[in-house]
């Protein structure tokens, strides 16, 4: 391609809407445009890159003997209506894009495909003889992103690849699943990523095991944590680990003390001079339910610790039975406003006991009259601890479980796993800290789907079983943003050499010498003949102009028909290292494409 006829139009600035690394530079060499929130046109250098993505997740995948479709992203709400996940998608802060057709049916646009697949499978796969089996396509995804950001991270429109397998038991499951751990590492090692797989939360897509995989970046919206043992490593919402020991406490009488202006936790300690670990924290959360339903939780856990809301989050959906309730819609701590609709009076936030009376709340259909009472495991071991008296500007300490505080009844894990903490599998073995950004997603789905939406095969006995399934996701697009945020410099761009959109650029600094342009046009053709996909900058635009370009955009090697032209050789400059040499004009292709197929091994 001659970036003469391209369209290619670089930025000098950054552009005001991008805040890290890799958004900034898409935008400015020209690979994205910016249509709406979260919305983004792939412009030919960038569609480059995703189908090169693309291809290194097919290969990988059909290795695996797994099958290539392409399903709808119009689904109707039926579907998800029999799998129960209509209202969690589209009701509070539900992600699916719902509208009404003009047949005044409901539909929606694809944030993932468990429920289509389901339903092909139920129709098309009768019996155990066709199993195992697993389908996958790349596709254009829709979520309606509370907060999309960062370019193609996180986009509401985005190319993922999604694959699902259907078996006859959890051992075969887990035997695609480890093929599926394997494909995944051959493909994010093939497009050059330093990656780490970790232990993930299953989240609202259900099931059992899951494990994500993390492209390792600073600006990731993701944290790792893993010790150095190489024995452990998770994302923080799922991560279990040890605290710390608590100190014990000294105040061996129950009482209330005068302890003005400490409504947190540093305040408190300081002027009690104890440790936060003897305190007990009362954190106040609003959880609405499927049914409409808003109760209030309380969750009292030591002062040290703070509470992980995604693994509060599977606690509530596991009690939402006793509610008469099958899924959470929303969790959050309700601010002034949430607290006018129930609070029958002023909360005493900041000294909150776990003795809260349940007249704090109005009486109200659509309210449990009841806060929900939680206890983590943290604070339930402590005993004459420091807590909240329910009047501003006082505490109480020396209180015990089942003394001066019912215990509540669920004791739970929901407290934060963070670096520094102790290894669960070996003590000695320090929690330490990375960022990274989910590029791949792999889960144990289980009959979750398959019973819900009743699609089952006839085993060998004749009877009929439910389908027992895994799924596996690649953020296509986000993998791609992610390949530049992890590899750049000041000047643009790096990429790696197996997903770059072009592997080499020839450069010519003068468009009226006409040795540059034919020496050029010779080494274009030839490299572009020799499988050496190369560009050609014949612009007519200043030399420094075109070599910040091609930093800027990337591409792994650059030739300039420059100066050393009078030696008969031409100027060779590999992007990432900056190391530049003069090879002769002849040696150029062969040298080149030994280089690509080094790269590529
Ligand atoms: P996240 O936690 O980042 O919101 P997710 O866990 O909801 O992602 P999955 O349902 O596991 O996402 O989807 C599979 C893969 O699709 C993810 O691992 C990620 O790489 C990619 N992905 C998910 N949401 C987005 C998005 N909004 N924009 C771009 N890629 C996305
Ligand atoms: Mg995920």
């Amino acid at each position: 391609m001659r970036l003469s006829q391209m369209l290619f139009v670089t930025l000098r600035e950054d552009p005001a809407e991008a805040e890290i690394p890799s958004h900034k530079l898409l935008l400015r060499a020209g690979y994205i445009r910016r249509i709406a929130s979260g919305v983004y046109g792939y412009l030919p250098l960038m569609w480059r890159v995703l189908q090169k993505v693309s291809q290194i997740v097919r290969e990988e995948m059909n290795a695996t003997g797994a099958q290539e479709v392409l399903l709808p992203a119009l689904q109707p709400s039926e579907l998800w209506k029999e799998s129960g996940r209509w209202d969690t998608y589209t009701q509070a802060e539900g992600i699916m894009f719902a509208f009404t057709d003009r047949q005044k049916r409901e539909v929606s646009l694809g944030p993932t495909h468990e429920e289509v697949i389901t339903a092909i499978a139920r129709d098309m796969i009768r019996s155990y003889r066709q199993l195992p089996m697993h389908l996958y396509q790349i596709q254009t995804k829709f979520r309606d992103e509370i907060r999309p950001r960062f370019g193609l991270m996180r986009g509401r429109e985005f190319i993922m690849k999604d694959g699902y397998s259907f078996h006859t038991s959890e051992e075969s499951l887990k035997e695609t699943y480890r093929d599926m751990d394997r494909a995944y590492r051959n493909m994010f090692t093939r497009t050059g990523l330093k990656f780490r797989p970790v232990d993930a939360d299953s989240g609202a897509i259900g099931g059992s095991g899951s494990q994500e995989f993390m492209v390792l970046a600073e600006a990731g919206e993701d944290e790792i944590l893993f010790t150095e043992d190489e024995q452990y490593s998770a994302n923080t919402e799922k991560a279990v680990s040890l605290p710390m020991d608590a100190v014990p406490s000294s105040f061996t009488t129950f009482e209330t003390l005068d302890t003005p202006n400490t409504p947190t936790i540093g305040t408190l300690a300081a002027l009690l001079k104890c440790s936060p670990t003897q305190i007990v924290k009362n954190v106040l959360y609003q959880a609405v339910y499927d049914t409409g339903l808003t109760v209030l939780v309380l969750v009292s856990i030591r002062g040290d610790q703070d509470v992980n809301e995604v693994k509060l989050t599977n606690e509530l959906v596991r009690v939402a039975p006793q509610f008469g309730a099958s899924t959470l819609l929303a969790l959050t701590v309700p601010d002034a406003e949430a607290q006018k609709k129930w609070a029958a009076k002023p909360l005493p936030l900041g000294y909150i006991s776990p003795g809260l009376e349940d007249d704090y709340i109005v009486s109200s259909k659509s309210v449990h009259p009841k806060f929900l009472r939680l206890l983590d495991q943290t604070a339930a071991e402590l005993t004459n601890f420091v807590t909240g008296s329910n009047e501003s500007g006082f505490h109480t300490v020396g209180g015990n479980w089942g003394a001066e505080f019912p215990k509540p009844e669920r004791i739970v894990d929901v407290r934060k796993a963070r670096p520094g903490d102790r290894a669960v599998h070996d003590p000695s073995q320090e929690l330490k800290s990375a960022r990274g950004i989910e590029v791949g997603h792999i889960f144990q789905l289980g009959t979750k789907y398959s019973t819900r939406m009743g699609a089952t095969y006839t085993n060998e006995q004749g009877e009929e079983k439910p389908f027992v399934m895994g799924c596996y996701g690649v953020g296509v697009s986000r993998l791609a943003q992610a390949a530049v945020e992890q590899n750049h410099d000041k000047d643009g761009i790096i990429w790696p050499v197996a997903i770059a959109p072009y592997h080499a650029i020839v450069v010519i600094p003068n468009i009226s010498d006409a040795t540059q342009v034919s020496t050029a046009e010779t080494l274009y053709a030839d490299l572009n003949a020799a499988g050496v996909e190369t560009l050609l900058d014949d612009r007519d635009e200043r030399a420094g102009v075109k070599f910040k370009d091609a930093e800027l955009v990337g591409i792994p090697y650059r030739v300039v028909t420059g100066r050393s032209l009078k030696d008969g050789k031409v100027e060779v400059v590999q992007r990432a290292s900056k190391a530049s040499q003069d090879i002769p004009i002849e040696d150029v292709v062969t040298t080149l494409k030994q280089w690509v197929t080094d790269a590529l091994q």
